[in-house]
């Protein structure tokens, strides 16, 4: 496993490599959700790429850019174990030297649900994720389903400015009591963890009412916003059951939905996210 931390040696590296090249990006603290993407990458390409980059300009000014959990050594370690060829970790002065003033804008799919509550935050992220499919030029890239809003972004964007990565969507990885995996879930502490599974079992309700007939999405979202509101250690950003592919709100009853969760727990501010009458939870 080689690591790579500037960007010059990323695109002499990529110049010589003739083989497929499979890329996962990530801001490390590996858990299982970022390894089940290494395996579906693993499985599908001749070389594995994974970036480790805490993104800086993803990150609003009050948020928790500074405190991100970070541990390379450990990220190493998985990524050996899931024989990883590549790892990308540049620094933020590589990836944004003096003078650096180029941007990815997404229009109106980063304009709902986390573009409301992180101004900038997909700009960030766009931004990134072109960078990295510049260096890498990945043939496939792959992201989790728990950052749905993202994942549409990175399609759109693909689509739009004709680049060449086919995106590969993995479900979701969740703890036995159905949290979702997270990086940040690491900020939790005993009580918190506990609370936290209200996202889940909000998810699950809303799922349950689909399952049973109910189709008002306004229904839907109040119930699972009730299950929230009597969690005491939870406050809610948005619980929006939306159009999966635009994320504008739905008004009416729709064959498709996707119920999406901002949920602060005590400071830690985590996100989930299902389809309604596809893919269990
Ligand atoms: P992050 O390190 O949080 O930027 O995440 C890197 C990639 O891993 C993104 O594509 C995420 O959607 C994905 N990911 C994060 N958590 C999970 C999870 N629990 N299950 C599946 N994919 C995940």
């Amino acid at each position: 496993m080689e690591i790579v931390t500037t960007v010059s040696e990323m695109l002499g590296k990529r110049k010589a490599l003739q083989e497929s090249v499979g890329l996962v990006p990530t801001m490390g603290y590996l858990h299982e959700g970022h390894l089940s993407l290494v395996r579906h990458a693993r499985r599908e390409n001749q070389h594995v790429v994974v970036s480790i980059f805490v993104n800086p300009t993803q990150f609003g000014p009050s948020e928790d850019f500074q405190r991100y959990p970070r541990d390379m050594e450990r990220d190493l370690s998985l990524l050996e174990r899931e024989q990883v060829d590549t790892i990308y970790a540049p620094t933020a002065e590589q990836m944004y030297p003096p003078g650096y003033q180029t941007w990815v804008e997404v229009e109106k799919v980063t304009v709902p649900l986390e573009g409301q509550f992180r101004p900038g935050h997909f700009r960030g992220v766009a931004t990134v994720v072109a960078k990295l499919f510049n260096a890498v030029r990945p043939a496939r890239a792959y992201f989790g389903r728990k950052d749905a809003q993202q994942l549409a972004v990175i399609r759109r964007m693909v689509t739009d400015l004709n680049m060449g990565p086919e995106v590969v969507a993995c479900p979701t990885v969740r703890e036995a009591d159905g949290l979702a995996l997270s990086s940040r879930n690491s900020y939790l502490n005993e009580e918190e963890r506990v609370a936290a599974t209200v996202l889940y079992r909000a998810l699950k309700h809303g799922q349950e009412m689909w399952r049973q007939g109910e189709r008002a999405p306004k229904t839907v979202a109040e119930a699972a916003r009730e299950m929230i509101l009597a969690e005491p250690l939870a406050t809610i950003d948005y619980v929006s059951v939306c159009d999966p592919e635009t994320f504008q709100e739905l008004e009416e009853a729709r064959d498709r939905a996707l119920v999406a969760l901002a949920v602060r727990i005590g400071r830690t501010r985590l996100i989930d996210n299902t389809l309604l009458g596809e893919e269990a939870i």
